[in-house]
């Protein structure tokens, strides 16, 4: 690159599943997305590619077998290359990865060293449905732009701050420290984004803030923000603990782990899938989706009742408990699929907690749109806020600082 070549300034961000790469091009210039795609059913015959350019164009469709991940990246710089954006680019200034577990080693944004993806490798016991796979992810694009730098950006770095108390469990203190067991938490960008945002729609900096972030999408967890820093979360040593999902069942007594195995006869791996595939809203009433399940409620569908009223429930326990974990608390923030859109389970979710401080207003919990926004009524002491997550923003954000560092 010579003096006179523009500052590279586009950041791509892989989010890599065992199957699937989403991906996004932000050009950190101005926060822009450039293109947006994603890639899934990778080594199936049916693999699809369906990329949306941002800058002109229409949304494009590729069918037909994608063998893996190698193959699957190229396709995309393909796709990126026709609408000019190709990843052989000089402006490529960094490609950010989400990584979800990164331990406790890692509490912040990471330039990948070969030491680097040791640790990440190391913690596969303990994440082994998504560790390797952004492995994989991580490998492929250093295959193809050896030159650049990747950052691993780390599901767990924002709740590595919890203090001891909140992220050990009650057992042996040897065995948990043999095996690494201990409370890591996930959704961690999005916490970290989420509270943030809150604290700039109160006006305010975040030091200044106490938030209770409940992330409620398919996956879901809430974390307590105590000045912008985590002081708990409920996910734990994995994605399943803590609050009612789209699959997973969250909290329950370990011993039914126990009865499962002893008198319903079930393997560990049966009792795995169970608990995170087949449980949760899925579980209780064979639907995932928030709104197929207001569509049963509202035609009298009982089991889709019971099942939203166990998902509120374990929600209102977590507000809370957070609330006793902070003391005093700022603002209450709803955000992904279903904290994003679902008005009722909002409104569901603080009914009965006036004596909090903890109020909705009917007309402004109403109001769709993609902005943050306050849906508390004046007088409510607590803001409750709805406030849209950007993971791919916060990643490329967060990767695009460190590589300007020069770290
Ligand atoms: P996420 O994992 O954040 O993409 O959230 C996905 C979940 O959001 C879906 O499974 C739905 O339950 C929920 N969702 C998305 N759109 C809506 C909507 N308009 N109303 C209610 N729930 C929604």
């Amino acid at each position: 690159m010579t003096s006179t070549d523009p500052t590279p300034s586009r950041v791509l961000v892989l989010n890599s599943g065992s199957s699937s790469v989403k991906y996004q091009l932000l050009d950190m210039a101005d926060s822009a997305r450039l293109a947006v795609g994603l890639v899934e059913r990778i080594g199936e015959e049916t693999s699809r590619l369906v990329h949306t350019p941002l800058t002109g164009g229409d949304k494009r469709e590729l069918t037909g077998p994608i063998a893996d991940h190698a193959a699957a990246l190229k396709a995309v710089s393909e796709e990126l290359a026709k609408d000019g954006l190709g990843l052989d680019s000089p402006e490529l200034a960094a490609i950010g990865h989400r990584v979800v577990h990164g331990g406790l080693k890692f509490s912040a944004p990471t330039v990948i060293t070969e030491e680097v993806m040791a640790e990440i490798e190391r913690l596969v016991p303990v994440a082994p449905l998504h560790n390797p796979a952004n492995i994989t992810g991580i490998r492929t694009a250093q295959s193809l732009r050896p030159d650049l730098p990747q950052v691993a950006v780390f599901d767990t770095a924002f709740h590595t701050t919890m203090p001891e108390h909140a992220a050990r469990y009650a057992i042996d203190v040897e065995t948990a420290d043999a095996h690494r067991i201990r409370r890591y938490g996930f959704h961690g960008t999005s916490h970290a984004y989420v509270s943030r945002e809150t604290a700039k729609l109160l006006g305010k900096d975040p030091s200044e803030v106490n938030v209770i972030v409940l992330h409620l999408g398919n996956g879901a967890s809430a974390s307590a923000v105590r000045g912008g820093v985590c002081v708990d979360t409920s996910m734990g040593l994995t994605p399943l603990e803590g609050l009612v999902m789209g699959t997973r069942s969250g909290d329950l007594d370990p011993a039914v782990i126990f009865h499962l195995e002893r008198v319903a006869g079930m393997s560990t791996d049966e009792i795995d899938t169970l608990l995170n595939k087949k449980s949760g809203l899925v579980g209780l009433c064979g639907d995932n989706d928030m709104r197929e399940i207001r569509r049963r409620i509202d035609e009298g569908d009982r089991r889709a009742a019971l099942a939203f009223d166990i998902y509120i429930h374990r929600l209102k326990k977590y507000i809370g408990a957070y609330y006793a974990v902070l003391g005093k608390v700022d603002a209450v923030a709803f955000t992904a699929g279903v904290g994003e859109n679902a008005a009722p389970v909002r409104e569901a979710a603080v009914l009965g907690l006036e004596e909090l401080g903890l109020a909705v207003d009917g007309e402004l919990n109403a109001v769709r749109s993609d902005a943050p926004r306050l849906i508390s009524p004046e007088y409510a002491r607590v803001a409750v806020a709805v406030v849209p997550t950007d993971e791919e923003l916060e990643i490329a954000t967060q990767a695009y600082a460190l590589v300007r560092s020069g770290a």
